[in-house]
């Protein structure tokens, strides 16, 4: 019933919605207890935007889900021509820890509403969050609609290894490929949302001073654990001593001098993600922070003045609160630095003159990003987010979501009060016919 009723999918989703209002506690405890992400984080990056997203399906399903008239082909005359929206079937969500709730149930929300059966498996790094989704959900869905599968990488993999009709994986590279060749097996349909490296370029041209708060808060909220993070900042020679001071100024206005006790300030997910990101710190020239608790699983924002690019914290994604500061003197150094990695999924640029943001705009190939700000291209459901390259395949978000998960299939009704004879064999003489035709178009 869920794949054809569109009112039933809307009663779901409106269900849904109610029960992720009345747990909002519960999500925030989850995450708190996960990594001690702060109530008004859980609430700006998790739930709010499964709301957000949750009312404009709801609000558009009826529009989304109707086939679509589009112009018909003068070849096919008299016709009426149509997109119907089609559900896969049976769809596989993967997703990660970072926005344990919002990277499992936003794409979820689009699979139900595109009337699919989905099957989510979030994050082991994040026990108590994924326990409240299943909750959530098995209290409303059968499990032939929507099942909650928890487990780790073995549970990854069995679920990998049955057949799907699209994989929807948020996650690292490294398991996108993993999650690509098992859906070529099947030839199975795949949204991939991975990460990258995203540079952040700021211009000397700015304002620093808004520039600075916003790179602070893009970089550390959730404790760096963003995949549009800005990864690390390309700054034109001469600001860089007054843009650290006044990212420095920041990091304290937000956090305070201590950051290890403001309630804002997230831990790192596991002690494997931890020891990785201190290594990163080990024989850096580190201008600020660097302190770090084995036992809170707490690093500090961090600074890193002019690390070499050959160094650990430059070969691979950040993923936590450390921010190298590189420079350039002329336009072609920032090119030589962009261009060593892999597209990025996200590109922030910091300046007043829009030549110059232009210019990068369209000379590099990223997922998305932002001029004169960060992370904020996420929010607008008008956006299409995702990656490029390396950074992943697909986009979603509003209509977009629902579209992916959805077959468009094309229909075109033919009249049969008139029946054009020209394409009918014998086909003799009728050539010439055509291609008055075609020259005539
Ligand atoms: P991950 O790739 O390690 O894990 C993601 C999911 O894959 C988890 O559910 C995990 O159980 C499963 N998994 C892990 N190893 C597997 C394997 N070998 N085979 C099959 N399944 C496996 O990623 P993570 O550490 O949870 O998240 C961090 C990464 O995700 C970062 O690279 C970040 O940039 C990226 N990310 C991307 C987006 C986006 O929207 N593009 C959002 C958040 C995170």
């Amino acid at each position: 019933m869920f794949r054809t009723d569109i009112n039933y999918r809307k009663q779901c989703l409106i269900k849904l919605l109610h029960a992720i209002e009345e747990n909002e506690n519960e999500i925030a405890n989850a995450l708190y207890k996960d990594f001690k992400k702060s109530e008004f984080e859980a609430y700006l990056t998790e739930t709010f935007i499964v709301i957000s997203e949750l009312k404009h399906i709801i609000k558009n399903i009826n529009k989304w889900a109707k086939p679509k008239m589009v112009l018909p082909s003068i070849l096919n005359f008299p016709s009426l021509d149509y997109v119907y929206k089609e559900p896969y079937g049976k769809v596989l969500i993967i997703s990660p820890w970072n926005y344990p709730f919002q990277l499992a149930v936003s794409p979820a929300i689009a699979a139900i509403a595109a009337g699919n059966s989905v099957t989510i498996k979030p994050s082991e790094l994040t026990p108590n969050t994924s326990a409240l989704i299943a909750k959530i959900f098995s209290n409303l869905f059968e499990k032939s609609h929507v099942e909650v599968i928890q487990g780790g990488i073995e549970t990854s993999q069995a679920l990998l290894a049955k057949r799907w009709d699209y994989i929807f994986f948020t996650g690292s590279v490294n398991v996108g490929k993993i999650v690509a060749k098992a859906a070529a097996n099947n030839l199975t349909p795949v949204t991939l949302e991975l990460g990258g490296k995203n540079p952040c370029i700021i211009d000397k041209n700015c304002d620093l001073d808004i520039a600075a708060k916003r790179l602070v808060w893009g970089k550390f909220v959730n404790a760096g654990q963003t995949c549009i993070a800005p990864d690390y900042l390309i700054v034109e020679k001469s600001i860089k001593e007054n843009l650290i001071q006044k990212l420095i100024n920041e990091i304290e206005i937000s956090y305070s001098i201590n950051q290890q006790q403001s309630a804002d300030y997230p831990r790192i997910i596991s002690k494997k993600n931890w020891e990785r990101l201190v290594n990163f710190t080990k024989q850096q020239n580190i201008v600020y922070g660097g302190k770090h608790d084995e036992n809170e699983l707490f690093l500090s924002p961090t600074l890193i003045d002019e690390p070499s690019l050959e160094s650990p914290v430059m070969h691979e994604e950040i993923f936590g609160p450390i921010l190298p500061i590189l420079t350039y003197e002329h336009k072609n150094d920032i090119e030589q630095i962009v261009q060593k990695f892999e597209k990025p999924l996200a590109l922030y640029v910091f300046s007043n003159d829009k030549k110059f943001s232009e210019e990068l705009i369209s000379k590099f190939s990223f997922g998305g990003g932002c001029v004169n700000d960060t992370l904020i291209h996420f929010a607008n459901n008008r956006l299409p987010f995702g990656g490029v390259g390396f950074s992943g395949i697909g986009a979603y978000h509003g209509k977009l979501s629902f579209d992916i998960f959805s077959h468009q299939k094309a229909i075109v009704k033919k009249a049969t009060w008139l029946d054009i004879k020209l394409r009918y064999a014998p086909y003799k003489n009728k050539i010439e016919t055509i291609k008055k035709f075609v020259n005539w178009l």
